[in-house]
């Protein structure tokens, strides 16, 4: 007998493996590995979506198994490689094998259930009159808490019963096309012979059978733009044509394209780009560095080693941190690979998602470029991966499986054999450390293509500024030097760094700081909408006029929003035209897109934005970079803060100068002296690296040291403090004395949507025996009795709030 190992849709630990089911004899010729199927499962026969991960034969089973009720895809959507991929993903992040292989697909793909209701006793008294149609009626999302209640009563009573439908959200877009039933030959025959009068019917059939001289079929919305309906049914009645719907794959890139051809080479380009493709040619797993100051040609580099791989007959992914914010990069990819390229990002529908997604499963697309999540594309025989500005945050997922695309692209590269490239003006820590040891090969490249000297950067001190100037978020220096680009039409990208810092409100006289009521934070005033927003769990409120706590009237907000800075700056500046860029103005899709369009076009003299403005922006008139406030991140409780505050000032301040004109950049601080600050002038990475490296091994810090970071929350605040230090108490025997271990202790933001966190750090080099011994945690906590509480494991945390 054939047996199917299926992973179901249900993820808590005690169904995270693979369960048997039989397979019908009716089935056995279309089931495969990496197929969805629909399957009941538990006591209460639920039907659930689940994936065959493995077909097995069976002698003979004790008791009789349960057959697979359905078979959702009819050929596999897990190639053998991602569901290896989704195994070691599980093991590796702690994740459970479901939420893996429900990350490696598109999101249309995951299962989601209808509840049907069927009625059992239609003439029950109590019957609501929704349930009186005879009909099973679908429960949708919008059932109340009490109403749900009283179905379950009826159901204890025998008068309904449950049923959950599985349904596959993911639907090809189709389009009605008109095909011929006769030759076109025949079609011209008998438009000949119809009488004069029916000159239109006439009209279509020549038409039709010019159009398809040399396609198979003619769309119908383009014949009804030309016909009225009545002259087409008229042909259908006839028989003369058939409709049929057509498949229309979803396209996210432009139809134009100008095609653009490979550049000669620099000397750098040259070495890196060799030594790049002697790994692909020889089919070696290497992993390459390449580390180039802003505009030094990496992204040459990467066109050129991507078509080394398409030359020898397989695919390639490219990885960049968010599509949306860096546009450019993608139409560079396309205008040099065309019509093979895929795009992969949060910003698609969850249609175009699916349609690219399938474009590239069937080996229609052989290049990817796209976000983190893009990692996992269905691509096969891959030839190189690259991954730009390797550094960036958002290759890490916050959410589980806690996932970093770097590791599961050094899976893929040794899976195929392929070379991966990894780039950055500033690389982390962590590669840079293992390009040092050897472990990756370090590839440099320290000057720009066009010789263009890196901007001049400025430090501004702003603890002198707060006693000469009447504003406090511009200094003299930046505010003249707005003023002379105003004067002379060229363009200013001003950045505020928001990271860790919002305006708030608070009373003067009391001190007295609006919260929100569910976490531990300050409410963030947004000016739009003259509200009081939470960014953690979205709560709002009304900007209060008196302060709640002594009643003054002194209540204002404090700190630096982009809104309130645009405000200033129109004060100062009434003529200029000021574009604001933050996650409120660009909240719509394509306003991104939109907004840096019309900058680039001169519609604007005055970018203003968030860190999203720092990366991948190449405007040659761009001439001044203003940073407003350099160290907001200084101050956070994380020991990256100064990796990251070197990164982005680097990055912004290569915004600047790209063009013929030379660039200047300011950056106000009320740090001067950090090294962060100072090494971000002078722009120099590896006293940088060396400089921050020292300061880690002294706090055995990574790169010297690994780090995972357990947390658990509950809304009760002691069941999360005590659940920690049972953990604590688990934890401290599969450990050496080598290990470190930090807490257990609140988080810096200790409740967010009503639950309190607690977390335990785990510094170590080598602990054979830890992921043995957090799996085992995971299993206890499953079981404890503790129903609210929640544990996650985060193998190397970028945040540590
Ligand atoms: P990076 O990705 O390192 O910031 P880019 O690859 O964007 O740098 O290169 C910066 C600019 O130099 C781009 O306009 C690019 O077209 C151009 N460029 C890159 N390599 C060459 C080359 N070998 N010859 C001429 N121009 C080049
Ligand atoms: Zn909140
Ligand atoms: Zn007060």
């Amino acid at each position: 007998m054939k047996i199917a190992k299926v992973i179901v849709d249900v993820p808590v630990m005690q169904t995270n493996r693979p369960f048997d089911y039989e397979i019908p004899r009716a089935m056995t010729p279309l089931i495969q590995k990496g197929l969805r199927v629909v399957v009941s499962f538990g006591k209460g026969n639920r039907l659930l979506q689940g994936y065959v991960v493995d077909i097995v034969d069976k002698q003979a089973v004790s008791t009789p198994l349960k057959p697979i009720v359905d078979i959702i895809d009819l050929e596999p959507v897990l190639t053998p490689e991602l569901l290896e991929l989704s195994d070691w993903l599980a093991k590796s992040t702690y994740a459970f094998r479901i939420t893996c292989l429900q990350t490696i697909l598109p999101g249309v793909m995951r299962g989601s259930y209808d509840k049907v209701v069927h009625v059992l006793q239609p003439d029950y008294p109590q019957l609501p009159t929704f349930l009186k149609q005879a009909a099973p009626v679908v429960l949708d999302d919008q059932v109340g808490k009490s109403e749900l209640a009283a179905l379950l009563k009826l159901r204890q009573a025998g008068v309904i019963r449950f049923e959950y439908q599985v349904h596959n959200k993911a639907k090809i877009k189709t389009q009605r096309a008109i095909m011929l039933s006769q030759s076109a030959e025949s079609l011209l025959q008998q438009a000949q012979a119809l009488p004069e009068r029916l000159k239109k019917q006439k009209e279509l059939l020549h038409y039709l059978a010019r159009q398809t001289a040399d396609a198979d079929f003619v769309w119908v919305k383009t014949v009804q733009s030309l016909f009225s309906a009545s002259v087409l049914k008229t042909a259908l009645k006839h028989q003369l044509i058939t409709i049929k719907a057509l498949e229309v794959k979803r396209r996210v890139l432009p139809d134009k394209r100008v095609a653009e051809a490979p550049r000669q080479l620099l000397p750098d380009q040259k070495r890196a780009v060799a030594a790049i493709d002697q790994a692909t040619n020889n089919k070696l797993a290497k992993v390459f560095l390449v580390e180039g100051v802003t505009g030094s040609g990496k992204t040459e580099v990467y066109l050129q080693t991507m078509q080394r791989a398409l030359d020898l007959n397989k695919s390639a992914l490219m990885l960049v941190p968010e599509i949306a914010l860096t546009p450019q990069m993608v139409q560079r990819v396309f205008q040099r690979f065309g019509n093979q390229v895929a795009v992969l990002h949060s910003g698609l529908s969850e249609g175009e998602k699916y349609d690219e997604w399938r474009r590239i499963r069937e080996g229609k697309a052989k290049v990817v470029v796209g976000a983190r999540s893009a990692v996992f594309a269905p691509l096969e025989n891959i030839g190189i991966i690259i991954m730009d500005e390797e550094h960036e945050y958002s290759y890490k997922q916050e959410d589980t499986p806690r996932y970093h695309a770097r590791n599961v692209a050094i899976h893929r590269a040794a899976y195929h054999h392929c070379p991966l490239v990894l780039g950055s003006a500033t690389p982390s820590l962590e590669s840079r450390a293992r390009a040092q040891k050897g472990v990756y090969q370090l590839l440099r490249l320290p000057t720009r293509v066009n010789q263009a000297p890196l901007p001049k950067v400025q430090i501004i001190d702003m603890r002198e500024n707060i006693e000469q100037h009447q504003t406090l978020d511009f200094s003299r220096a930046l505010s003249d030097a707005i003023s002379v680009r105003l004067a002379k039409k060229e363009q200013s990208v001003l950045m505020l760094n928001r990271r860790g810092f919002s305006s708030f409100v608070m009373c003067r006289d009391c001190g007295y700081v609006v919260k929100c009521p569910n976490c531990d934070i300050s409410l963030t005033l947004h000016m739009d909408t003259h509200t009081l927003k939470c960014h953690y769990c979205g709560h709002e409120e009304p900007i209060p006029k008196k302060c709640p706590n002594c009643h003054s009237n002194k209540i204002r907000y404090y700190g630096t929003g982009t809104e309130k800075v645009e405000k200033e700056l129109q004060e100062m500046y009434p003529k200029a035209r000021i574009i604001r860029m933050d996650v409120d103005t660009t909240r719509k899709k394509g306003a991104y897109g939109r907004l840096l369009k019309a900058f680039g076009d001169g519609q604007a003299d005055i970018l203003l934005g968030t860190q999203m403005i720092a990366k991948g922006l190449d405007f040659p008139n761009v001439t001044l970079v203003g940073v407003i406030n350099a160290d907001t991140a200084l101050g956070l409780p994380d020991f990256r803060a100064s990796e990251r505050t070197f990164q982005l000032l680097t990055q912004v301040a290569g915004r600047a100068g790209r063009g013929a004109k030379k660039g200047e950049v300011i950056i106000q601080t009320y740090n001067p002296d950090h090294y962060a600050i100072q090494l971000a002038k002078s722009q120099d990475y590896e006293k940088f690296f060396r400089t921050e490296m020292n300061i880690r091994h002294q706090g055995n810090y990574p790169p010297y040291y690994f780090t995972v970071r357990l947390a658990c929350s509950d809304p009760e605040e002691n069941k999360a403090a005590k659940a920690a230090f049972s953990i604590l108490k688990l934890l401290q025997p599969g450990l050496s004395q080598k290990a470190i271990i930090l807490g257990p202790s609140p988080r810096a933001i200790a409740r967010i949507k009503n639950r309190y966190y607690y977390q335990i750090i785990v510094k170590y080099k080598q602990e054979p025996k830890l992921a043995q011994t957090l799996d085992h945690i995971l299993n206890l906590t499953q079981k404890s009795n503790y129903r609210q509480l929640q544990i996650s494991i985060d193998q190397e945390p970028l945040q540590f709030m």
